[in-house]
């Protein structure tokens, strides 16, 4: 009996106990295709961290004596298909069982157990020992309730996991969320630490793919791509970040600027994702760190990291696996718009929507404001199909997978689940913009104008947005005071704001 087993471009953990022991009946099989999907058209950056920590991880396997065959995107043999290649590697080794860690992915979940299936090959599926919660541990613990409240489940974590808790039981600092106290704009009044120094060189895998016509998106030096590729790398860059940032991370969480493409964010997502480093440890060396630091770093920074890994990401995991496939096809809001041109070049007098774009492409990064108040707002007051939207941001960002994107994208960002993720749609007009960072004094547009040439587009597609979606949302109670303000508003003040948006919508190209 040989077992063939399948190491996923996303499941990269040398600490998952198949790997605790050598077996010379098992031969591990990494195959590089790009992620996904090939319909998308993927970060360059994407492309080279994922295929070179996919090789660093094999060559630590095969350190480690394991028996590894390894297919390349540019090897002859590549089929740059998941089942054709893994029909002639179980002849390769006449394999009769298939081995693979339970998929983070919705689709490649089904297509395994076909694959099993057809191929009459017994299937082997493992869990990744990756997250904290099971696949349907959310879909359990909110049974019979009507709506998903992330801090309910935050809470629920903190208690299952002992994180963050005194003795009796109750939450270290007294409250259970600062979040309150973190969301201040950055006015340089505390300087932005320098990127982490990391540099691989990526030009062979590079050669590859353009060798192998993989199409993609984005800019890149593949003599230095700066995301970490091994769990040392990962460990690195976390500590960088507790070290120089951390103690601003919650303050600044909200804040943009031109000046800076991450602020005190971690930009660990990417090491996460693929898992070269567990969610376990990210908190456990967070919290370590701060009960040496107390005097420098605050619950408040320490609680909204924490809240982000153990509360936001597993929260999103439990939706995607709570609500897919049919999360895919939602549309609350019917949107049908195609994404401007823009998104794909940064080319727009928008100056928020431009930084944010530009960045993206040279970075394959966004922090979470960038994605959620500039970028996805801006798509949501446009009425962009979510699919372009998913689309998108599935193919830009570095972190981008399937079950954390479309529920932080279409869920929270757009809506278009209706209220799962959301409470309600994460919109606005200049005004949160402005507040928040330094965009709008060097803008074409003036962010206090809501009609006219020069008025922010953000300002009149708001007020639209509200008044062609009454029907839907109206009812809500945490946005019908807006409609109060709208029934306010003078006559002919609405409608130059109405006329204003109608022109925007049909020539959005033109922003
Ligand atoms: P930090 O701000 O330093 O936060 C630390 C970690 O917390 C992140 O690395 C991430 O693992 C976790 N986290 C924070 N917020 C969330 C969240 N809302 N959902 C899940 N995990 C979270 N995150 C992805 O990992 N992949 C995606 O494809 C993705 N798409 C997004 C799309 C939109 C429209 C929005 C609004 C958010 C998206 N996010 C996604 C969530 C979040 O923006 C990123 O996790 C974060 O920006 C990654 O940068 P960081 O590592 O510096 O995060
Ligand atoms: Fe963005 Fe409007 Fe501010 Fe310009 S004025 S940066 S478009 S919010």
């Amino acid at each position: 009996m040989k077992t063939l087993r399948l190491i996923l471009s996303d499941q990269l953990s040398s600490q998952h106990s198949w790997f605790q022991q050598v077996r010379s009946d098992v031969v591990y099989a990494l195959i590089e295709i790009p992620p996904e999907t090939n319909a998308i058209k993927h970060h360059v950056q994407k492309l080279l961290a994922t295929f070179a920590a996919m090789r660093a991880f094999a060559a630590q396997l095969r350190e480690a004596g394991h028996r590894v065959e390894y297919v390349a995107i540019d090897d002859v043999r590549n089929q740059q298909q998941l089942d054709t290649n893994l029909t002639w590697l179980i002849s390769k080794y006449q394999a009769t069982h298939l081995g693979y860690p339970l998929p983070d992915n919705y689709q490649l979940d089904v297509q395994l157990r076909a694959f099993c299936q057809q191929h009459s090959i017994a299937a082997e599926a493992t869990d990744t020992e990756h997250f904290y919660t099971t696949r349907h541990e959310l879909q359990q613990f909110f049974e019979g309730k009507k709506q998903l409240v992330m801090e309910t489940f935050y809470r629920y974590m903190r208690r299952k996991h002992q994180i963050l808790l005194e003795k009796d039981g109750k939450p270290v600092g007294g409250q259970w969320n600062f979040d309150q106290e973190n969301r201040k704009k950055w006015k340089g009044e505390v300087d932005i630490p320098a990127t982490f120094p990391l540099q691989n060189d990526c030009r062979e895998i590079k050669k590859a793919l353009d060798q192998a016509n993989i199409p993609y998106i984005g800019t890149v030096d593949a003599q230095a791509v700066q995301w970490p590729i091994t769990s040392v790398q990962a460990l690195h860059l976390l500590r960088h970040f507790l070290e120089t940032s951390l103690a601003y991370f919650g303050t600044y969480q909200d804040a943009m600027t031109i000046q800076s493409w991450y602020l005190f964010h971690s930009r660990i997502s990417f090491a996460l994702n693929v898992k070269l480093i567990t969610p376990q440890e990210v908190i456990k060396t967070t919290i370590n760190y701060w009960q040496e630091h107390q005097n420098v770093v605050s619950i408040a920074q320490v609680e909204g990291f924490v809240r982000q890994i153990l509360g936001w990401r597993e929260f999103m995991r439990g939706v995607y696996w709570a609500y897919m496939p049919d999360y895919a096809a939602k549309n609350y809001f019917g949107h049908t718009r195609s994404l401007p041109q823009y998104y794909w070049t940064g080319n727009t007098k928008m100056r928020c929507m431009q930084h944010a774009i530009t960045q993206s492409l040279s970075q394959a990064y966004a922090h979470h404001i960038q994605r959620l108040m500039v970028t996805g707002n801006f798509a949501l007051l446009a009425g962009i199909h979510p699919d372009a939207v998913d689309a998108w941001y599935l193919g830009i960002y570095i972190d981008a997978l399937q079950w954390v994107e479309i529920t932080n994208t279409r869920g929270m960002s757009q809506f278009a689940d209706g209220g799962i993720v959301a409470t309600k749609p994460y919109i606005s007009s200049a005004n949160y913009i402005h507040r928040m960072s330094d965009y709008c004094s060097d803008c074409y547009y003036d962010p206090k104008q809501r009609h006219g040439d020069r008025a922010c587009p953000f300002n009149s597609l708001y007020w639209h947005f509200f008044v062609r979606h009454r029907d839907l949302l109206q009812r809500n109670r945490r946005v019908s005071m807006v409609y109060h303000l709208v029934d306010k508003m003078p006559a002919t003040e609405r409608k130059a704001i109405m006329e204003c948006a109608a022109h925007h919508l049909a020539n959005l190209e033109e922003l």
